[in-house]
C-alpha cells in the first residue's frame, strides 16, 4: 500500500485544479497584457480568480497580489513594512520563536540590518500567549508577524485576538496562513488581519502559486520593477494557468470544508490514539487547537531519519517535521520552541492528512508504525540506557 500522509509539504494537484489549468495552456495561452482577444481572454480569467481568491478570504480583489507563494508573500511584506516602519523611527519587529523559515530568515536578514527582532516564546502547547505579545509591544514596533497555524506541529494560534492586541497599539499584524487557508474558515476583514501569505500547493493547486493579501490604505513598496503586473508592485506576465489552478482549488477546498474537517479531524483523532499506543511516545502541541489534519509525534530512543526511512520502504511518505538534512544533527526549530530536549526532539514524525486520505490508510500506518518503533528502539543505545535508567521498559 502506498500512503501519502505528507500534505503539509506539498498536496496533490486536484482534478479540479488541472482541469481549470489546461485551457490555460492550450488553447487560452494569451499574455493578460496583449490588447488582442487572446490577452483579453487571458485578463478576463485572471480577474475572475483574483475575485475568487479574494472573496474566499474576504479580501477585495484590489487587495490582493499573486505571488510565487507562500515565501514570496512572506519575504515581500515582512521586508516592506519594516523599512516602511524604519522611515518612521520604529525598528522594532515581533514573531515568535516557531515562525517557518520564510519568516524566520527574513527577520534574520532585517536584523542585520539593524533592526531589533522579539521572538514570542509558544510555550509546550504550541500557543502564543496574547498578554506576552501585548507585553512586547513598545513605541519602536513597526510590524507584528504570527503564523496562523504551524506547518509542523499544526497549532492554531488566537489570530483574532492577536490582531486585535497589535491594533490596540497602532501596530500592523500580518499572518503566514500559508498551513490555514483552504483548510480553517478566515475572514481577513472580520479578523482584523492587515496581512496574510497564502500558498496554491498547500490546497491542492500548483506549486509556484501564492499570494499576499494587504489591506486597503497601506503604501506596499514594490518587489519586482519591470510591468505593469499586480498594480505595478510585482512585475512580470502572470502565472495565469497556475493562478488559476489555485483558484479552482481553493474553491472547492472552501466549498467543501467542513466535511472535510469533519472527516480528517476524525482520521487523525483515531491516528494519534492508535499511535500513543506506543510506550514512551508523545504528541506534540495542544491535542485540540491543531490543523484538522496535523498528527505531530516523538518517540523516545529512535532517530526520526531512520523512521522515515523504515516507513518510506513501507510505502507511507511521511516527514520527521525536522529542519535536519543528513549530515545536520541539529533538531526542528519548532520542537525546540515547545520546550522539547534536544534528544526527544529528533524522534519527531509527522504525519499529515488530508481530504483524499482514507481510514484504510490510517489502519495501515497504524499497523505498520508500532513494529517498525520497536524495531529501531531494539538496536538504538539510547534505548538500552534508558532501559537501565528506568525511564523505559524493554518490550
Ligand atoms: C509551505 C509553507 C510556506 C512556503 O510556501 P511556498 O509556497 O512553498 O513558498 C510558508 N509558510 C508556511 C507555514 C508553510 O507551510
Amino acid at each position: 500500500m502506498n500512503v501519502y500522509f505528507d500534505n503539509a509539504a506539498t498536496t496533490s494537484v486536484s482534478e479540479t485544479a488541472l482541469n481549470a489549468m489546461l485551457p490555460c495552456l492550450k488553447e487560452n495561452y494569451g499574455n493578460a497584457s496583449s490588447l488582442h482577444a487572446l490577452g483579453q481572454e487571458a485578463n478576463r480569467v485572471l480577474d475572475e480568480a483574483r475575485q475568487t481568491v479574494a472573496s474566499l478570504i474576504g479580501a477585495n480583489p484590489s487587495e490582493l497580489y499573486f505571488t510565487s507563494g507562500g515565501s514570496e508573500a512572506d519575504n515581500w511584506i515582512i521586508t516592506q513594512m519594516a523599512y516602511q516602519g524604519r522611515r518612521k523611527g520604529k525598528t522594532h519587529l515581533i514573531s515568535t520563536a516557531f515562525e517557518h523559515h520564510a519568516v524566520l530568515h527574513t527577520l534574520k536578514k532585517l536584523e542585520k540590518e539593524g533592526f531589533e527582532v522579539t521572538l514570542l516564546p509558544v510555550h509546550e502547547d504550541g500557543l502564543v500567549r496574547p498578554e506576552e505579545l501585548d507585553a512586547a509591544i513598545t513605541d519602536k514596533t513597526a510590524l507584528v508577524t504570527i503564523m496562523y497555524a504551524n506547518n509542523e506541529i499544526g497549532t492554531i494560534q488566537p489570530i483574532t485576538e492577536l490582531a486585535a492586541i497589535s491594533h490596540k497599539h497602532g501596530v500592523f499584524f500580518h499572518t503566514d496562513a500559508v498551513q490555514a487557508v483552504g483548510h480553517l474558515p478566515i475572514d481577513v476583514k472580520a479578523q482584523g488581519i492587515d496581512a496574510l501569505s497564502l500558498s496554491g500547493h498547500k490546497f491542492h493547486g500548483v506549486k509556484g502559486t501564492g499570494a499576499l493579501y494587504c489591506r486597503k490604505g497601506v503604501l506596499l513598496g514594490n518587489l519586482i520593477e519591470g510591468g505593469a503586473q499586480e498594480r505595478g508592485k510585482r512585475a512580470g506576465t502572470e502565472n495565469i494557468p497556475g493562478i488559476v489552478a489555485m483558484a479552482a482549488a481553493l474553491q472547492e477546498a472552501c466549498d467543501n470544508m467542513e466535511e472535510n474537517a469533519a472527516r480528517v479531524t476524525a482520521m487523525r483523532d483515531k491516528l494519534i490514539a492508535g499511535v500513543l499506543q506506543i510506550p514512551n511516545s508523545r504528541l506534540n502541541g495542544d491535542p485540540v487547537k491543531r490543523l484538522p489534519g496535523n498528527a505531530s509525534f516523538c518517540f523516545e530512543g529512535v532517530e526520526g531519519e531512520s523512521l522515515l526511512l523504515r516507513l518510506d520502504l513501507a510505502g507511507v511518505c511521511a516527514s520527521s517535521g525536522s529542519a535536519c538534512t543528513s549530515g545536520s544533527l541539529d533538531p526542528s526549530h519548532v520542537l525546540l520552541a515547545i520546550g522539547l530536549p534536544t534528544e526527544v526532539a529528533h524522534g519527531s514524525l509527522r504525519l499529515t492528512l488530508d481530504e483524499v486520505n482514507t481510514e484504510e490508510e490510517v489502519d495501515y500506518v497504524l499497523e505498520k508504525l508500532p513494529g517498525i518503533v520497536r524495531t529501531l528502539r531494539n538496536m538504538s543505545p539510547v534505548w538500552e540506557d534508558m532501559i537501565e535508567a528506568g525511564t523505559a521498559q524493554a518490550y
